[in-house]
């Protein structure tokens, strides 16, 4: 039993002016053959489930590469071309192969194209033919398209947001495909994307209109004939023909079953489409807030400055009100800002610096703040995710220093990495539970592991580039009417 394993992974906010080129790839993930299961195996990630289903079946991986980036602007075509061919030619040189397992996002767009994964999953079919069955997983943020449903065998979506079940699903994904080639199932598939592009602030799974349609999904499941639901909420920051919410079931062997159950999760999500709009507090009124608020530590979620979700990770409005109230103790968690980084770093720790920090990437951030603080730690920025996302799997923040403004501290890194792991905040010295106030950058993946630690969360509503206020996105290409950019769109 041999089996092709690749991974392309990235989230594209189609609003950034920051091209995920090469570098960026490089920065996050960029591996190739044996190395791939090293860097994988055991982790709370799709690769590291895939892995471990496939080896405890006996089957062997060939592994081909595993590249992601943080989310930003569209991928260049020389690397989206490169992973791609790289792909190809580990397919023609495998020789014969039983199977495909592929760990991709959803929400990719290339320079050039709208639904990266779809041309991607196309290209993989023709290589291998219609005989050999592929299984796929896809971020709970996949815009579905046709072609992604047309050309997998088998699509398996996380089912959490924060995303908890990465390894879970990727043996899962493993698990059918060792299915399909022995013939124990048949897939039958079918899929709805109604018009609906649900913002980001409502789409978490804990509570919600994500919680109804995954307890409906989770109960589908467990029906005899029905293999794997999944109910991506998608990605609203690409601007493309097929962002949205989609709803995808694969049966064994039952089309009809198929098409009843995708047609009945549209159905409801459609119905309670008002619930995903989602309000945060003014900066203003959020500072104010965490300040009055007793004990601590009060995290104040900066949700539209996500790099997760493609934003700049140097906003700076909510550090600005900080200093403007003289808040204390707080930390800002992390404000990607490279040369403020290395500034710190040359100067050394214990220096005093004046510097002008974050705001530097594009206008929609805020504007960058001048600062006078001591440099406090400085460290290479490498660490290990150990709460429930991502466990075990290696971070890189690069150069990460700590400038301390009259008690603000700000954890200034060179690369972007969205604030979901509190080891991020304890790398550079810090216990998160002896602050009064901990601004996270990050929409709803910090949830899991900090909302164990906080004694308040206050959602915050400051500029940025994964606001859930898409009011305020020139969308151009989105398909419309759609909800709720077209209050007035209907669904047949
Ligand atoms: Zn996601």
């Amino acid at each position: 039993m041999k089996l092709l394993l690749a991974m392309m992974s990235h989230e594209t906010n189609t609003f950034s002016t920051i091209p995920t080129d090469r570098r960026q790839f490089e920065a996050r993930g960029l591996s190739y053959g044996g190395e791939i299961v090293e860097t994988f195996r055991g982790t709370g990630t799709c690769l590291g489930g895939m892995i471990e289903a496939t080896e405890r079946a006996g089957a062997t991986l060939v592994p081909s590469v595993a590249a992601a980036a943080s989310p930003a602007g569209r991928v260049t075509a020389d690397i989206y071309g490169d992973v791609e061919a790289r792909i190809l030619a580990d397919i023609e040189g495998a020789g014969h192969l039983d199977g495909v397992l592929l760990d991709l996002h959803g929400a990719m767009v290339p320079e050039g194209m709208d639904d990266g994964e779809g041309q991607l999953l196309a290209a993989v079919r023709e290589r291998v033919g219609p005989a050999v069955p592929i299984a796929v997983t896809l971020d709970f943020h996949a815009n579905l398209s046709a072609a992604m449903v047309a050309h997998a065998t088998l699509l398996h979506g996380y089912k959490t947001y924060p995303h908890v079940d990465m390894a879970e699903r990727g043996a899962e994904a493993a698990g059918r495909l060792l299915d399909v080639i022995a013939g124990r199932i048949r897939p039958t598939v079918a899929y709805r994307k109604p018009p609906l592009l649900p913002p980001l602030g409502n789409q978490g799974t804990a509570r919600g209109p994500m919680r109804r349609l995954y307890d409906l999904a989770d109960a589908m499941e467990r029906e005899p004939g029905v293999v794997s639901v999944s109910v991506f909420a998608g990605f609203p920051l690409a601007d493309i023909p097929d962002a949205g919410l989609g709803v995808y079931v694969a049966t064994h062997d039952d089309p009809a079953l198929a098409e009843r159950h995708a047609e009945a999760l549209a159905r409801v999500a459609w119905e309670h489409r008002s619930e995903f709009i989602h309000a945060a507090l003014p900066v203003k009124d959020a500072v104010a807030r965490a300040r009055a608020a007793a004990g601590g530590p009060i995290v104040l979620a900066d949700m539209a400055d996500n790099t997760g979700g493609g934003a700049a990770g140097d906003g700076t409005e909510i550090l600005r009100e900080l200093l403007r109230v003289g808040a204390r103790s707080a930390v800002v968690a992390c404000l990607c800002d490279a040369a403020a980084a290395q500034a710190c770093a040359a100067a050394g720790v214990g220096a005093r610096v004046t510097l002008d920090i974050g705001g530097k990437v594009d206008d929609r951030h805020g504007a960058p703040v001048r600062v006078t603080g001591t440099v406090r730690t400085l460290s290479d920025g490498r660490f290990v995710h150990t709460g429930p996302m991502m466990h075990g799997l290696a971070g890189r923040l690069g150069t990460t220093a700590v400038l301390d403004v009259d008690d603000i501290k700000v954890i200034l890194i060179s690369y972007r990495w969205q604030t979901l792991d509190p080891e991020m905040i304890r790398l550079v010295g810090f216990d998160p539970l002896r602050e009064k106030i901990l601004v996270v950058k990050s929409t709803i993946h910090y949830r899991a592991a900090f909302e164990p630690l906080a004694k308040e969360i206050i959602e915050v509503d400051a500029p940025g580039l994964s606001s859930s206020n898409l009011q305020r996105f020139a969308f151009r290409r989105v398909r419309r009417p759609i909800f709720p950019l077209d209050p007035e769109a209907t669904y047949p």
